[in-house]
């Protein structure tokens, strides 16, 4: 069988929801189709080897074009390549987005999409034991907690951050938590938990769920205005599968601006340019794109530091470098590994510019869709940016430098002690900086012109065809983005069933 009520592009954070509550409704034939394998390599479940899996297979190995912002260097851009997409890849820090973050949604144009209404949706997607279930899911499909035995230099950082006058929260992902804290983090049993883990294999067996892997989307089957199915290539061979409701994207925020552009869905002069034909003129599709910057600070450590248990970054605080801010526009985090300095017993502080004025794009290279598209962040590419992360660089320092961190501490080697004027400070973010891994807002939903979404995130102008991703966001949430993208696509499931029934 070919034919569906629904079908979901991308098996990632958004899609593996998405596919698990269409298919409880016992009436609704479901196909996820994933480009990745359906599990991959050991170290995916394993939270302490997270980083080394940039780059491999469970990657999809992007690079930036060049980066004006970053002098022109161009930067790895990692996404999960596997069924679970980036859960399965990234750093499994669970963190809400901020209250106000959140809220600015509405501003934006996205009424009806302010945190109190997302909040019954972040509870949904959670099982977070022995908190505050006001707030706080208990009996939701992804188990999250904070770690069980935290490094021990992790809890000394945790000492410098309340040292240095950040409010030591139990519980981050309380709606207005600012400080710094012990954060939740997607471990289970001392293993990752993708979206793919928690929502997907308990129901693998479902008779109406057919899960398809290794399978890539090359396009989207128009009837006239109405999207009936997509094509794609499995075993070299090109099939297509069908929706009778409809096609769900969930690709991610490179992955979906790229396939709507490449059939024939976003700015029609530059479809054109590559001979594609225009279904609608969308052109919004692959702009806004928005990541958070990153650096790090590499210090040696005076003593051995213990093998880790978690996954490198269980301490973390956000900080406002203006007062008057409606919520924290730095995040630092405590890491318990140099991974800059090989063989040598380290730490790190990482720091992000969490509310970035900088934009970029995704565009096509080629109506190949074998061709990577061009992914251009804009890292640091706003000046704003760039002079939040000298502030924030100092918010680290004065972190790291703090007595309750003197048992653990060596020296900041990288960039080390002489890099400190204002000035140097930017010429070495400039070199450092790249990306925190969370692109989001190519395909926004609401009603400015540049959305591309209405706020059922049906996309503008077709019919059948949904985006439910991190592309569909407004603004970036202060925060990782990873629960905002589960509880975003379990709205859309509550709005797709119910518009269905
Ligand atoms: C290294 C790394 C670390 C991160 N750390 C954190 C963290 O600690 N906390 C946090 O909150 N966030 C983190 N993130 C970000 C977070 O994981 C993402 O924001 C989130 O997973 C995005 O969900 P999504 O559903 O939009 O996309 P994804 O989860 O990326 O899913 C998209 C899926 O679509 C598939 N796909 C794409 N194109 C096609 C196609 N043509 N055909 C078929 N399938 C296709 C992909 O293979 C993928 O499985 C990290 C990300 C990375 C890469």
């Amino acid at each position: 069988m070919n034919t569906y009520d629904f079908v979901v592009v991308g098996g990632g954070s958004a899609g593996s929801v998405v596919a698990s509550r269409l298919s409880e409704n016992p009436d609704a034939n479901v196909l996820l189709i994933e480009a990745g394998p359906a599990r991959g390599a050991t170290e995916t479940t394993v939270p302490a080897a997270w980083r080394g899996l940039v780059g491999t297979e469970a990657d999809w190995r992007h690079s930036t074009v060049a980066q004006p912002g970053l002098d022109g260097q161009s930067v790895p851009y990692p996404h999960g390549r596997l069924l679970g997409g980036s859960s399965g890849i990234n750093a499994m820090m669970h963190l809400r987005g901020h209250r106000a973050a959140i809220d600015l949604w509405e501003k934006l144009g996205a009424p009806g999409w302010g945190f109190d209404d997302l909040l019954p949706y972040y509870r949904r997607t959670e099982r977070a034991e022995g908190r505050d279930s006001v707030f706080r899911g208990v009996d939701g499909p992804l188990r999250v907690a904070p770690a069980r035995s935290p490094h021990p230099a992790a809890l000394a950082a945790l000492g410098a951050f309340r040292e240095r006058g950040f409010a030591v929260q139990d519980d981050l992902n309380a709606p207005e938590a600012v400080g710094a804290g012990l954060l939740d983090l997607t471990i289970m049993d001392g293993a990752r938990q993708s979206a793919a883990d928690a929502y997907l294999r308990p129901v693998w067996d479902r008779p109406n769920l057919t899960v398809l892997t290794d399978a890539q989307v090359g396009g989207l089957v128009f009837s006239g205005a109405r999207c009936t199915g997509v094509r794609y290539l499995r075993e070299g061979s090109a099939r297509t599968a069908s929706a009778t409701r409809e096609v769900v994207l969930a690709a991610g925020a490179v992955g979906t601006p790229h396939l709507l552009m490449l059939s024939g869905v976003g700015p029609a002069g530059h479809l054109r340019e590559y001979g594609i034909d225009v279904v609608a003129d969308l052109p919004g599709v692959g702009a806004g794109l928005t990541d958070h910057p990153l650096a790090l600070l590499f210090h040696t450590a005076g003593r051995d530091m213990p093998p880790a248990a978690n996954n490198h970054i269980e301490v973390v605080g956000a900080a406002r470098t203006d007062p008057s801010l409606a919520f924290p526009d730095v995040q630092v985090f405590f890491m318990d590994v140099a991974l800059a300095l090989p063989g040598r017993p380290g730490y790190a502080f990482g720091f992000s510019a969490v509310a970035p004025h900088s934009r970029g794009s995704v565009s096509l290279l080629s109506a190949d869709p074998a061709v990577a598209p061009a992914i251009d962040p804009g890292l640091l590419s706003d000046e704003r940016d760039l002079e939040t992360m000298v502030a924030a660089a100092r918010i680290a320092r004065g972190v790291a430098a703090a007595a309750a961190l003197d048992d653990w501490r060596g020296q900041e080697v990288l960039p080390g002690p002489a890099v400190a004027g204002h000035d140097q400070l930017r010429a070495w973010l400039r070199q450092k900086t790249s990306t925190y891994f969370h692109p989001v807002g190519t395909c926004r939903m609401g009603d400015s012109p540049e959305s591309v979404t209405d706020t059922s995130l049906r996309v503008h102008g077709v019919r059948g065809l949904r985006v439910v991703d991190a592309s569909v966001m407004p603004s970036i949430p202060a925060a990782n983005p990873n629960p905002t993208v589960l509880a975003v696509a379990e709205r859309a499931s509550e709005l797709i069933g119910a518009e269905h029934a």
